[in-house]
Formats: C-alpha cells, structure tokens, sequence
C-alpha cells in the first residue's frame, strides 16, 4: 500500500509513525517542502529571548532519522497539485517537476502566516515567526536592533512581545482591534492589557497599519493615525491554511479543509489534519478554525490509524488554549460570552476574582475567572482565565466541558488542596458554591 504525507510536522509525521507502526510494508512517502521534520513552533519565541539557546533545539526528529525507520522522508519537495483521480500527487524539486502516485493520501501542510496587502512590505526587518531559517534571519537582523514593532494582538503576538522585552529591547504593539487577545470577553482582556503596561510595552489599540516607510529596512510603521519610528516589525496578524492545491476538496469559509471525525475529506483515500483542516468544536456544536500543536498531533494520529485500517474517531476541539504573558497566564476553554452570544445561546456568565492559593500563604496571586454557563441546565460552557495558576483551572474545566458536566457537578470533584497549592474552596468551587 502506497501512503503519501505531505507535510513534515506535528500531524504529518504522527500519522506516518502510526502507519509505520501499525501496516507491515507500507510504502510512506513524505513531502516536505522545507529542509526541517518535526520541529517544536511553539518554542520559537523562546529561542528570541535565549531561554532556548538554539532553534535547532525545537527539532524532535530530523528526515534523516525518519528515513533510517523506513519513511522516505524528502525534503524540498512542494506539493503543486493532485490528481484526484489518477490518485497523484505533483510537485516541483529545485526546479525539477516530481509525480508521486498514492493509495492513501493525507494533506497535514498547516497554516502559513499571512502579511497583509501593506506597501513596503519588501523592505529589510520585517519578519514573521514560524520555521527554523525565519528564525535565524530574525536572530540576525535583531544583532544591530533597539526598538521592535509588533503587529497583532493574538497568542503569537503577545509571546513575541515578551521575548523581545526580555531581550532588553523597547517593544510597542500596534493592534486594529480595541483589545489585546480578541478572543477573550473584554472584562478579562483588560487585565492582559495591564500586566502589558506594568511591564513597558507601549500598547497602541484600534490603529490600522498601511504600511511601513524606510530605505532599505524598515524605519517606521505608518498607521491610518501616524507614523511611529521603529528598527524591526514582526508581524502577527493571522495564519493562513496552505490548502491552495486542494480547492475540489470541500472547505471551510478561510480555506481549512473539512474532514469527519476519521479526519477524511469529501474526496475518498484522501485525509487531512492539523492547521490545514476546520475542527468541529463540539460546545459549540460546529466547525471552527483552533490551529494548535496539540490538536495536530492528536488528529495526525487519528488519521495515521484510519489510514492504517484501524478505525479510530477525533472528538473535536473545545477551543482549549493558555499562553504564559510576563508574569501572567492567559487561558480559555469552551465558549466565551461573545461566542455564545453569536451562537444565539442563553447563558448567565460568573466573574470572579480569587488567590490561586491559600490567601494567608506567602506569595498569594491573583487569578480573574469569568464562566459561562447555560441558563436553566447550568450546564458548562466556557471558562476564561488570568492572572497566577491559570493552567491548573483551564485544565480541570476542560476535563469537566469534555464530561458535560454541570456547574453543581464542580462543587462534587475532589480536587486537591494543601496551602502552598490551593485555597481550600479552589477558585472553581467558589463560583459553584456560589451561584449552583
Ligand atoms: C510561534 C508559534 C508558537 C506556537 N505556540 C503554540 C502553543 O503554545 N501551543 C499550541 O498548541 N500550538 C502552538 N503553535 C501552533 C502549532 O505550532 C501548530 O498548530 C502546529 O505546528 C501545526 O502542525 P501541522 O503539522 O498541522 O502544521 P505545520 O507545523 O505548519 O506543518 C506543515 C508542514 O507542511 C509543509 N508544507 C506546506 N505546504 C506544503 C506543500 N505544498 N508541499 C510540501 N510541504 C508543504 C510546511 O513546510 C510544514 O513543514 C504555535 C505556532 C507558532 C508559529
């Protein structure tokens, strides 16, 4: 059996290690048309401040070693176009013209970042963050840099901000929105607004960029309001699903394609998975567009193993998200009230303000949660949390969003508790015990 990957990282390479492991002599083909397998994005920005010490350190698996398991790992190799029919796939290597043919084929080629339409984007000291060789010419140019823009306002964005910040440089953020973190409610993203100020970022909200100005690099980022000086700009203003060969596949409204809980696509032997594919969220009850590492591992695995005969299903997402901010962590789960707002839903939403541990204990933090709940079952939608000891509510919360639970049914987990690790009514039981 002849399997085609294109695609060589998270969701690309799970499924071809589940193919390995489980058909005797398949044929795996993978298609990558970069030079790196298998490598850690979410660690990138680390690698900015030094926390990192080399982006070569993000890489888990090289093609080589994937090559030696059997998989014939190529690189430089870009898809083109497929042959739905004749089942082949076509690509270019340095300038030569290639034709793969596939029994079973799965498209795991992500999302890219998108830059916008802006004049100037040509000039020197405009980056993105996403691959290993953008980050050694970002690691380059940022030698001779004091001040760095930063365009957006999303996880990426704030991620940067921070490693840029602790490289010592002047950071502003230029964001066309009126919030930082835009899928958050506002009542908590004004507080990732002041951990930004607290730390001297110069935040500047509801500005539109139209361009940059300079020479030959960069010099400044004019906005529809003005034009502010700067030596280095990354932009992080969305991603893109690089699906551009694959419109006779059904897709969703930015081009993700849409696959069943197999990850199959509406064409037959083809899957897809992870940033290239809408996810089904299932609070919401639809698709969606959540494109992480983790659910590109998972659903690379999913389809590796429908792939391979076994078959397996994906549930969905529920859009579970955390990212660390200064001294802060942001995190999300479910639905937001803007959300389920959108979704016509009626729901009672609970703030609340707690310690994340024992308030008498040394070192005693803030965490700011806001829950949704559905009005009259009390069923739990949604949770949004900063501030200290994010992770440990956002995880119990999905836990109890993935059982359906209720908001009286918090009040009946066990959940741990000594000083130095919770209050003994966790922020979580607090709000059940209040308003179940
Ligand atoms: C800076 C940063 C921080 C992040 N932090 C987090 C985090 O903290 N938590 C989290 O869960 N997620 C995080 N993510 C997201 C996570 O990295 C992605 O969701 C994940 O990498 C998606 O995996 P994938 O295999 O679907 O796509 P990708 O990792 O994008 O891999 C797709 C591969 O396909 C190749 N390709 C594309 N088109 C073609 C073609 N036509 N022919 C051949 N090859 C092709 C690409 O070169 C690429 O190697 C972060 C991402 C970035 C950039």
């Amino acid at each position: 059996m002849k399997y085609v990957i294109i695609g060589g990282d998270a969701a690309g390479m799970s499924a071809a290690m589940e193919i390995l492991r489980n058909v005797e002599e398949a044929e795996i083909t993978a298609l990558e048309r970069g030079e790196i397998y298998s490598y850690g994005q979410c660690g990138l920005p680390y690698v900015i401040d030094g926390r990192i010490s080399s982006p070569e350190n993000l890489i888990a698996r090289s093609a080589l070693e994937f090559r030696k398991r059997g998989i014939d790992a190529r690189i430089r190799h870009e898809v083109q176009e497929i042959d739905f029919e004749a089942q082949v796939v076509k690509g270019q290597y340095q300038d030569e013209p290639f034709t793969v043919p596939y029994d079973k084929l799965l498209i795991a080629t992500g999302a890219s970042p998108t830059m916008p339409d802006w004049d100037g984007t040509h000039l020197e000291n405009i980056h993105t963050v996403k691959t290993i060789p953008q980050m050694h010419e970002l690691l380059e140019s940022l030698q001779n840099v004091r001040h760095v823009t930063v365009l957006g306002a999303g996880y990426i964005a704030l991620e940067v901000v921070e490693a840029m910040r602790e490289r010592n440089l002047a950071v502003r953020l230029i964001h066309r929105g009126k919030q930082l973190m835009s899928l958050l409610d506002e009542q908590l993203a004004e507080h990732v607004l002041a951990e930004a100020q607290k730390q001297g970022i110069e935040v500047l909200l509801n500005e539109q960029v139209t361009g940059f100005t300079g020479i030959k690099q960069v010099e400044a980022v004019v906005t529809e309001q003005g034009s502010y000086p700067t030596d280095l700009v990354i932009v992080a203003t969305g991603i893109k699903p690089n699906t551009a060969f694959a419109d006779q596949l059904k897709q969703w409204d930015n081009g993700a394609i849409i696959v069943d809980e197999h990850m199959q696509t509406s064409l037959p032997n083809v899957y897809a998975a992870g940033d290239c594919v809408a996810h089904f969220h299932y609070v919401k009850g639809e698709y969606d567009y959540v494109a992480l590492g983790t659910t590109a591992n998972k659903q690379g695995r999913v389809a590796g193993l429908n792939m391979a005969g076994k078959a397996t299903s994906f549930k969905g997402v529920a859009g579970t998200a955390i990212l660390k901010f200064f001294d802060i962590g942001i995190g999300m789960t479910g639905v937001t009230s803007k959300d389920a707002d959108k979704l016509g839903l009626a729901y009672d939403v609970y703030t609340h303000k707690a310690n994340h541990i024992a308030g008498y204990y040394p070192d005693a933090q803030p965490i700011y949660l806001r829950m949704v709940v559905q009005k009259d079952t009390q069923k739990l939608l949604g949770l949004q949390a900063v501030g200290t000891g994010v992770d440990k509510r956002i995880d119990v919360f999905a836990t109890a969003l993935a059982a359906e639970m209720t908001l009286p049914d918090l009040l009946d987990i066990d959940l741990s508790y000594s000083p130095p690790f919770n209050g003994v009514w966790d922020p979580l039981l607090q709000i059940a015990k209040r308003y179940s």
